[in-house]
Protein backbone atom coordinates (compact mmCIF):
# COMPACT_ATOMS: atom_id res chain seq x y z
CA UNK A 1 0.00 0.00 0.00
CA UNK A 2 1.34 3.55 -1.34
CA UNK A 3 1.20 6.87 0.97
CA UNK A 4 -1.12 8.63 -0.99
CA UNK A 5 0.76 11.92 -0.83
CA UNK A 6 4.43 10.43 -1.62
CA UNK A 7 3.20 7.39 -3.82
CA UNK A 8 5.94 5.64 -1.50
CA UNK A 9 5.05 2.49 0.47
CA UNK A 10 3.78 2.57 3.81
CA UNK A 11 5.39 1.18 6.84
CA UNK A 12 2.85 -0.82 9.14
CA UNK A 13 2.66 0.10 12.75
CA UNK A 14 0.90 -1.75 15.20
CA UNK A 15 0.54 -0.55 19.06
CA UNK A 16 -2.02 -1.02 21.84
CA UNK A 17 -4.31 -3.13 19.22
CA UNK A 18 -3.99 -0.13 17.04
CA UNK A 19 -2.87 -1.04 13.25
CA UNK A 20 -2.14 2.02 11.25
CA UNK A 21 0.13 2.32 8.35
CA UNK A 22 2.85 5.46 8.62
CA UNK A 23 4.58 7.59 5.94
CA UNK A 24 9.02 7.40 6.45
CA UNK A 25 8.69 10.22 3.74
CA UNK A 26 6.01 12.80 4.72
CA UNK A 27 5.00 11.26 8.34
CA UNK A 28 1.12 11.44 7.64
CA UNK A 29 -0.64 8.33 8.73
CA UNK A 30 -3.23 5.71 6.88
CA UNK A 31 -6.31 4.25 9.53
CA UNK A 32 -7.73 1.48 8.22
CA UNK A 33 -12.11 1.75 9.11
CA UNK A 34 -12.41 1.04 12.46
CA UNK A 35 -8.65 1.60 13.80
CA UNK A 36 -9.39 5.53 14.61
CA UNK A 37 -12.61 4.35 16.10
CA UNK A 38 -10.62 2.07 18.10
CA UNK A 39 -8.11 4.84 19.13
CA UNK A 40 -11.06 6.87 19.87
CA UNK A 41 -12.47 4.22 22.34
CA UNK A 42 -8.74 4.35 23.68
CA UNK A 43 -8.86 7.77 24.79
CA UNK A 44 -12.75 7.59 25.96
CA UNK A 45 -14.24 9.14 23.22
CA UNK A 46 -16.81 8.22 20.56
CA UNK A 47 -15.64 9.11 17.12
CA UNK A 48 -17.36 7.23 14.34
CA UNK A 49 -15.79 8.37 11.00
CA UNK A 50 -17.47 6.09 9.17
CA UNK A 51 -20.59 6.51 9.83
CA UNK A 52 -21.67 8.29 6.67
CA UNK A 53 -23.32 12.08 7.81
CA UNK A 54 -21.78 12.74 10.77
CA UNK A 55 -18.87 14.99 9.85
CA UNK A 56 -19.70 18.20 7.45
CA UNK A 57 -17.67 17.82 3.90
CA UNK A 58 -14.78 20.24 4.28
CA UNK A 59 -14.01 23.06 2.17
CA UNK A 60 -11.33 21.20 -0.29
CA UNK A 61 -8.34 23.95 -0.46
CA UNK A 62 -6.20 20.98 -0.95
CA UNK A 63 -6.45 18.34 -3.71
CA UNK A 64 -8.07 15.38 -3.36
CA UNK A 65 -6.27 12.23 -2.14
CA UNK A 66 -6.36 8.99 -3.42
CA UNK A 67 -7.03 5.55 -0.97
CA UNK A 68 -4.55 4.03 -0.87
CA UNK A 69 -6.78 0.82 -0.81
CA UNK A 70 -8.68 1.39 -3.85
CA UNK A 71 -7.26 4.44 -5.63
CA UNK A 72 -10.88 6.62 -5.86
CA UNK A 73 -10.57 10.18 -4.86
CA UNK A 74 -11.30 10.18 -1.06
CA UNK A 75 -13.71 12.94 0.72
CA UNK A 76 -12.64 16.02 2.79
CA UNK A 77 -14.05 15.25 5.98
CA UNK A 78 -14.37 17.82 9.34
CA UNK A 79 -13.43 16.01 12.67
CA UNK A 80 -13.80 17.12 16.16
CA UNK A 81 -14.82 20.58 17.08
CA UNK A 82 -15.18 23.38 14.20
CA UNK A 83 -13.01 24.60 13.39
CA UNK A 84 -11.93 21.23 13.19
CA UNK A 85 -9.20 18.83 11.95
CA UNK A 86 -9.83 18.46 7.79
CA UNK A 87 -8.86 14.72 7.03
CA UNK A 88 -9.26 12.72 3.51
CA UNK A 89 -11.58 9.96 4.43
CA UNK A 90 -12.61 7.23 2.23
CA UNK A 91 -15.81 5.73 3.40
CA UNK A 92 -14.96 2.17 3.27
CA UNK A 93 -11.36 1.93 3.57
CA UNK A 94 -10.16 4.12 6.04
CA UNK A 95 -8.86 7.35 6.90
CA UNK A 96 -5.82 9.81 5.94
CA UNK A 97 -4.14 12.23 8.44
CA UNK A 98 -1.37 14.44 7.33
CA UNK A 99 1.48 14.90 9.72
CA UNK A 100 0.40 17.06 12.66
CA UNK A 101 -3.54 16.80 12.10
CA UNK A 102 -3.41 13.64 14.38
CA UNK A 103 -2.13 15.84 17.40
CA UNK A 104 -4.67 18.05 16.63
CA UNK A 105 -7.25 16.55 16.64
CA UNK A 106 -6.27 14.31 19.65
CA UNK A 107 -5.56 17.43 21.44
CA UNK A 108 -9.16 18.92 20.61
CA UNK A 109 -10.74 15.74 22.18
CA UNK A 110 -11.86 16.64 25.90
CA UNK A 111 -10.01 13.76 28.49
CA UNK A 112 -11.93 11.53 30.62
CA UNK A 113 -11.69 10.66 33.39
CA UNK A 114 -10.10 7.30 33.42
CA UNK A 115 -8.97 7.35 29.80
CA UNK A 116 -5.86 6.17 28.43
CA UNK A 117 -5.09 9.69 26.85
CA UNK A 118 -1.28 9.66 28.30
CA UNK A 119 -0.59 5.82 27.02
CA UNK A 120 -2.17 6.56 23.03
CA UNK A 121 -0.30 10.17 23.12
CA UNK A 122 3.02 8.38 24.09
CA UNK A 123 1.94 5.37 21.38
CA UNK A 124 1.67 8.04 18.72
CA UNK A 125 4.83 9.99 19.71
CA UNK A 126 6.76 6.81 19.46
CA UNK A 127 5.26 5.56 16.23
CA UNK A 128 6.27 8.92 14.83
CA UNK A 129 9.89 9.11 16.17
CA UNK A 130 9.90 5.33 14.82
CA UNK A 131 10.13 5.88 11.30
CA UNK A 132 13.03 7.53 9.73
CA UNK A 133 13.74 11.35 9.13
CA UNK A 134 13.29 11.81 5.57
CA UNK A 135 15.87 14.84 5.96
CA UNK A 136 18.37 11.92 6.63
CA UNK A 137 17.22 9.58 3.94
CA UNK A 138 17.41 12.86 1.44
CA UNK A 139 13.90 11.90 -0.01
CA UNK A 140 10.76 14.90 -0.22
CA UNK A 141 9.24 16.25 2.45
CA UNK A 142 5.58 17.57 2.25
CA UNK A 143 3.79 18.03 -1.30
CA UNK A 144 5.54 18.49 -4.13
CA UNK A 145 2.66 17.78 -6.23
CA UNK A 146 0.06 20.98 -7.36
ZN1 LIG B 1 4.05 10.22 2.28
ZN1 LIG C 1 -10.96 3.27 -0.69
Amino acid sequence: MDCPVCRKPLIVAEREGIELDVCPWCHGLWFDAGELELLAEKLGRSLPVHDDGVFPPAAATEKPRRCPRCDRAMEKVQLGQTPGVIVDRCLGHGVWFDHGELGSLVGQLPVTQGSHHEAVTTFMGETIGAVPSPDKAGGPAGEVER
